[in-house]
């Protein structure tokens, strides 16, 4: 249910939050729906006359209230439980006990109303954190059970008492039982949706990422280094007369160097730096730390190491060398220029002769001025 009252309160940039309001909402709906129930089942004497309906109903409300301001502001983040789901069980868990305790022949159909509470945890609690669930609803029923029987010893555990705690027991069972198995669907899910998260990203020969999601992430860079804070390269690698070894050692000897290129880089390349494939044989490497001599010397060194394990690559022992186009981020670059400039950098490495790293000359300037 979504009124304008509650959409004006739930932020449209924060999904998380949104939903964990909305689940406070649909509450605060059941609470007034009960409310409205209750008031006329004391009308009708299907509960106490003296039943302080206002001030249970009004402090549950209250108690929503500060539940939401939790939530709203984002506070609630810092605990582990940012839903406050627990808290809000336990608050409609002694609300129920408190209704059962001054209902009278209704006793045994308000013990619904805890099923109603386990349901709103079901879809996000754990196995155990059901469970704990199940044994307040059984401490608070017991509880009112006891107080009961010292308000009037003589009506001490009569059949339909045992016989609502066994329903009772038996309900909870069925919740934990089926909370568990929600539970684990729900893992599988998280689990499944890492999985295609993770293969939207990654190049599907070489395991490295993809040029989407390198584009993204050089995206940011480029917003860090307008923001001032510091500078970036890249390095546009390509692998040398690669359409020769498909077409003389075939497409997979090929793949071979490809993945070898990918692990020697992994191996080279400093846990900062983003490498992915970026097309057939090229590569990009984002190097969001160092000065430019160092990042030439890692292109370099890079260099001499795949062309000294490439042969084990190739069926009959060729080296397969690369080129390296290298620039530097500007602030007033896109995506596109700044990748334009390491290729042009790797263009003049290739009619240089190739297996060559080569600095694209205005950025050399910019970055040594
Ligand atoms: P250059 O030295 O100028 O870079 O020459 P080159 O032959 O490497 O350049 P070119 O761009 O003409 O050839 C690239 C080749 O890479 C062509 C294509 O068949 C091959 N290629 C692209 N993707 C793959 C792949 O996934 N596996 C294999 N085995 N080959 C690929
Ligand atoms: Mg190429
Ligand atoms: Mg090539």
């Amino acid at each position: 249910m979504q009124c304008g009252f509650t959409q004006r309160l739930t932020p449209r940039d924060d999904d998380a939050t949104a939903l964990r309001l909305r689940r406070l909402f649909m509450a605060i709906y059941s609470y007034l729906f009960v409310w409205a129930g209750t008031a006329a089942g004391v009308r009708l004497n299907l509960f106490a006359a003296d039943t302080p309906h206002l001030y249970l109903f009004g402090g549950i409300l209250t108690l929503n209230g500060v539940f939401l301001a939790l939530i709203r502001s984002g506070y609630s983040k810092r605990w582990r439980d940012p839903s406050l789901t627990l808290a809000q069980m336990v608050a409609g868990i002694v609300l129920t006990t408190i209704l059962i305790h001054y209902s009278r022949e209704l006793q045994g159909a308000l013990l619904t109303i805890y099923f109603m509470v386990m349901l709103f945890g079901v879809f996000t609690l754990s196995r155990l954190q059901m469970m704990l669930m199940s044994l307040v609803v059984l401490i608070c029923y017991l509880g009112m059970v006891f107080y009961e029987w010292y308000l009037a010893p003589r009506e001490l555990l009569t059949g339909a008492t045992l016989g609502r705690f066994a329903i009772l027991a038996l309900g909870l069972i069925w919740f934990v039982y089926v909370g568990g198995h929600i539970s684990n669907l729900r893992a599988r899910v998280r689990r499944q949706r890492a999985d295609l998260e993770e293969l939207a990203i990654r190049d599907p020969l070489t395991r490295l990422y993809n040029r989407r999601y390198f584009d993204e992430r050089l995206e940011e860079e480029l917003a860090r280094l307008r923001r001032g804070q510091h500078h970036f390269f890249i390095g546009m690698v390509d692998l040398d007369h690669f359409k020769e070894i498909n077409d003389t050692h075939g497409h997979g000897a090929g793949d071979a160097i490809l993945c070898l290129f990918a692990d020697c880089a992994r191996n080279f390349l400093r846990e900062s730096d983003l490498l992915a494939r970026y097309g057939g044989e090229e590569f990009v490497v984002l190097f969001p730390r160092g000065e430019q001599p160092d990042i030439e010397g890692v292109a370099e060194r890079l260099r001499l190491a795949f062309a000294e394990q490439s042969p084990r690559a190739t069926p009959d022992g060729t080296p397969v060398t690369l080129c390296v186009g290298l620039s530097a981020g500007h602030p007033d670059d896109s995506v596109n220029t700044v990748i334009e400039r390491a290729d042009q950098a790797l263009y003049q490495a290739k009619s240089a002769g190739r297996n060559r790293v080569i600095f694209h000359p205005e950025d050399a300037v910019k970055v040594n001025r």
